[in-house]
């Protein structure tokens, strides 16, 4: 199934006149599914860009850490659905960002514990977790930055990365000796 977001992806890569299929695989942050757990290789993005933008999405989609760091830890979210009568559901991931030989690395695994999610799995189907991770790792796919700037430290010249383009793929030094930081926009620049 095509998500949301491959939706608005494939628009806007029609927007900027480019293949979407082709686009779409190359800013996608490739992953596969090991038997337990999701794995996801972020390549030469920091360790903390990616746990600050897991952190982000997790806290959107309404979840808090119940255990560990925002780096290796265990989060979880109670969802009511307002009907009279319907159990809460809760929902529990484990989830790990580690760096080996330079590469960033995240998996997220199905967690089960306690009296609620012993209700869920007989309620909801022993898979109700699935569809939920579905819609997680939809959104890890295209958690790389692949659009925006590079903007000098020193004599503030920018460079617009092309759609696609991910920052971790360029040197982080400008030819004036400053350093080249990335942005998802420049209006600051422009005013
Ligand atoms: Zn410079």
């Amino acid at each position: 199934m095509v998500s949301n977001d491959e939706i608005k992806l494939r628009l806007e890569c029609k927007k900027e006149g480019l293949d979407p299929d082709k686009t779409l695989g190359k800013i996608q942050v490739p992953y596969e599914w090991t038997g337990a757990s999701y794995l996801f290789n972020f390549g030469s993005m920091p360790v903390e860009e990616v746990t600050s933008r897991i952190d982000k999405l997790l806290t959107k989609r309404g979840y808090s850490l119940e255990d560990g760091t925002l780096s290796h830890g265990v989060c979880i979210k109670l969802t009511y659905s307002g009907v009279c009568g319907d159990i809460p559901k809760l929902y529990r991931f484990e989830f790990e960002i580690y760096s080996s030989r330079g590469r960033t690395y995240f998996t997220i695994t199905k967690s089960f514990k306690g009296l609620i999610m012993a209700m869920d799995k007989i309620w909801n189907g022993k898979n109700y977790l699935d569809s939920e991770l579905e819609k997680i790792v939809n959104k890890i796919k295209y958690l790389k930055p692949f659009k925006g700037y590079l903007v000098c430290n020193k004599c503030n010249k920018y460079y617009k990365l092309q759609f696609g383009e991910s920052p971790y793929d360029f040197t982080d030094k400008c030819e004036c000796g400053g350093k080249l930081k990335y942005y998802e926009n420049i209006d600051f620049l422009l005013k």
